[in-house]
């Protein structure tokens, strides 16, 4: 972003600065291309010329609304503009159609109602304060004027407040799209009844949010040709299942089990639940409460949403029957048996949580017990039954667990899917997403992996909208453009996916053979990649490799990959479940086609995730997008802190410093020929007559005093806010 402006002694200047990202101050001398600042901290600073930005000495106090109004557009600008509209509250701000979502970490009273949405309804972007009820209403608009299918597109860190968001453009659509005197079970209530429900059973405490996904989202809603909504559909993304059988302190696992906890008397003595303290799978954390929230109302009005969405309450036992069942296996512990390397339930304890396990399952307990202490193999048509020690129990006891849990989130989500009901005549849609943003932590395993594969297979669909299209119709006019430089990160797309010989092709590979280890598996990533340059081996590991990410290189530790790529299900689990006497729990495991006395074939979850993902991409590529960038100000998620340098951070990841470069150096606005006469001619009545459409436009381009536009082949192209400039001189006529 180098800027032209002239920075002379006494100017008023931003100094990059290690701990506030940058620093406003005056500057003192000039030599060559040292500068010398007077901070405004007190401090004096010399550096570099190329350092330093100039300031806006008439910078708005309360800041402007979009970015791309901003009189000096560089980092320290956009930063500066932000923070000051945070600190008034104005949470949001746009960036051209980008919205960009602070998150307050508190309550902003009177700005999500249905008198809020009323204002919205109908007016342009940009005319009223940035807010997702306007980015909701330019799809809406679009789809129904334009008839094209529309995509919301929400993106930011766990925390940035993207499911909360999400809520609010589903509210709009709803309000707009639905019925004036919506009931209960309208779909419009029903897909906003979803929420609670997945989240209840899909969201969990993390260290970065109280209320975290642990799932991606895609709300595809469909409407008729009047617009109103007609159907919708759920799509939801690789649940973490490791979370049943494991949290570290201070997370937690998923909400329903805590709720659960807390029911009625009734209800957790049928269960024979009690304090969540009692159960491993919850107490290898020390955190059980989350502030503000009353346990025993969540599971109440949990219910209460799940009969909205049209789950029984037949159906609604079952679920919290096999939730609870789910618990009572993580007490089933294991020693040693009479045979050696073998295992059987270690005391009563352990004997009460299986007798009780199987009771909720309705299954047979016996066969239970076998199912974690023995493993029937077959070799050459013969059955042998196998013992397997009390480590190798314990584990096949997680992955029941785990898989039971999984299949029941994904039964909720079906089920949600089969009573808000599709309409397959359906003209149009509009496509919310809300997905997990770009992760770099210390220890990064599978699941960030996938998480950044996403990452990267968006940041492409932005770049290639963003981007691409505005530079395709800028050469395709034949106009004055100066390109943008923007990393494209195709190589690092193959890196990861290509077939065969990409990293997920080759961790497919290495889950079939018996052999591999994550070692060996981290040695042929090695060979393979040895001379790419998105690729490398840190120094001090054998078993870690580096992607260098759109968005930052981050370091994957491969030890787990083998086996969180692998789907499958012990077939004596399989069998087990199967033969429940509750339809419920026999559903979630309906007969396999593969024959149950073989080894169970292993499914790939990153392949099957990479489809998913092909096919999200497929969906979006038919719709016109829209973008909501949400930000987390703080790690400490608390209101009124605004960290600098974190801020900054998720502006470059998000592509939002790179768009908000784009939307304000090119032509946001264009207009063809014949309409841009035809919208003001009234500037120059004349124009009408003259045949020359070129020459038309360029007379009321004159007309109304506009510099820096462009004229292309077929459209005039305006700078940002030009438009609204001629529209003035319109309105004088
Ligand atoms: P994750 O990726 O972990 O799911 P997320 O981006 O979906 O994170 P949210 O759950 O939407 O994050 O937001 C986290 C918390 O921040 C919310 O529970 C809420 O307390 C607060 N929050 C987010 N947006 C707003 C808002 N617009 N107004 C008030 N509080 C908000
Ligand atoms: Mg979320």
């Amino acid at each position: 972003m180098a800027t032209s402006f002239n920075i002379i002694v006494g100017s008023q200047v931003w100094v990059e600065n290690n701990e506030v990202a940058w620093i406003d101050g005056d500057v003192l001398e000039i030599n060559d291309k040292q500068i010398k600042v007077a901070c405004s901290s007190g401090k004096e600073v010399v550096t570099n010329l190329s350092c330093v930005y100039p300031k806006d000495p008439e910078f708005p106090e309360c800041g402007v609304d979009d970015m791309t109004k901003l009189a000096y557009l560089h980092e320290p600008g956009v930063l500066q503009n932000l923070k000051s509209r945070f600190d008034m509250d104005e949470i949001y701000t746009y960036t051209g159609n980008i919205l960009i979502a602070v998150n307050p970490f508190k309550r902003i009273p009177n700005i999500y109602d249905k008198t809020v949405m009323e204002k919205y309804k109908g007016v342009a972007l940009g005319e009223l304060n940035p807010h997702p009820y306007a980015i909701a209403d330019m799809a809406y608009r679009q789809m129904v004027n334009e008839g094209i299918s529309q995509s919301i597109l929400v993106s930011g860190e766990s925390g940035a407040g993207k499911t909360e968001s999400t809520k609010n453009l589903m509210q709009y659509l709803a309000h707009m799209g639905g019925r004036s005197r919506a009931d209960e079970r309208s779909v419009e209530q029903q897909v906003l009844e979803s929420n609670p429900v997945l989240e209840a059973f899909g969201n969990a405490k993390t260290l970065r949010n109280n209320n975290s996904s642990r799932f991606g989202k895609f709300v595809e809603l469909q409407f008729n040709e009047k617009g109103r909504i007609s159907g919708a559909a759920i799509r939801t993304y690789l649940l973490e299942r490791s979370r049943v059988c494991q949290v570290s302190d201070p997370e937690r696992s998923y909400h329903c089990f805590y709720m659960l906890c807390a029911a009625p008397p009734e209800v957790s003595e049928k269960y024979k639940l009690g304090d969540p303290r009692t159960f491993r799978y919850l107490n290898q954390s020390n955190c059980y409460q989350l502030t503000g929230v009353d346990e025993s109302k969540e599971y109440l009005a949990t219910k209460q949403a799940m009969g909205v969405v049209g789950i029984s309450s037949d159906e609604q036992e079952a679920i919290f029957r096999v939730v609870a069942a789910v618990l009572h296996l993580g007490n089933i512990e294991f020693n040693r048996g009479s045979e050696p390397d073998s295992s059987q339930p270690k005391d009563d304890k352990s004997r009460f949580h299986l007798k009780t396990a199987a009771e909720l399952f309705m299954c047979d307990e016996t066969a239970l017990q076998e199912s974690f202490c023995q493993r029937v193999m077959v070799t050459r048509g013969e059955s042998i039954k196998k013992s397997l020690d009390p480590n190798s129990a314990a584990i096949t006891r997680d992955a029941l667990a785990k898989i039971v849990y999984t299949r029941l989130f994904d039964w909720i989500v079906t089920k949600i899917n089969n009573s808000i009901g599709q309409d397959a005549k359906s003209k149009f849609l509009i496509g919310v997403l809300d997905i997990y943003g770009f992760e770099s932590f210390k220890t990064n395993s599978f699941e960030q992996f996938c998480i950044n594969l996403t990452n990267e297979k968006l940041q492409q669909h932005f770049n290639q909208h963003v981007f691409k299209m505005e530079q395709e119709e800028y050469s395709k006019e034949e106009i004055n453009w100066s390109y943008i430089e923007f990393v494209d990160n195709q190589d690092i797309l193959d890196l990861i996916e290509k077939k065969p010989g990409g990293v997920l092709a080759l961790l497919d590979e290495a889950c079939m053979f018996p052999r591999s280890t994550h070692a060996t598996f981290a040695e042929k990533l090695y060979q393979t990649f040895k001379d790419h340059k998105r690729f490398s081996k840190p120094k001090l590991s054998n078993t870690d490799f580096t992607i260098c990410h759109y968005a930052g290189d981050v370091t994957y530790q491969s030890d787990f990959f083998l086996d969180k790529n692998k789907d499958y299900v012990v077939a004596e689990h399989q069998v087990l479940m199967n033969a429940s006497k509750c339809s419920f729990v026999s559903s979630l495991f309906p007969p396999s086609s593969q024959d149950s006395s073989k080894a169970s074939k292993f499914i790939s979850i990153g392949s099957q995730f990479k489809q998913q993902l092909q096919a999200l991409l497929e969906t979006l590529s038919h719709t016109e997008p829209h973008y909501v960038r949400c930000v987390k100000p703080n790690n400490l998620l608390k209101p009124a802190i605004f960290d600098n340098l974190n801020i900054l951070q998720q502006l470059r990841c998000g592509g939002v410093m790179e768009a908000i470069r784009i939307s304000c150096a090119g032509f946001p606005t264009r207009k063809p020929f014949h309409e841009f006469i035809d919208r003001f001619k009234i500037l120059s009545p004349n124009v009408v007559n003259i045949s020359d459409e070129v020459e038309g436009s360029k007379i009321l381009l004159e007309k109304a005093n506009l510099e820096g536009y462009q004229i292309g082949k077929t459209k005039v192209f305006l700078r940002a806010g030009q438009m609204a400039e001629i529209d003035a001189r319109r309105s004088e006529v």
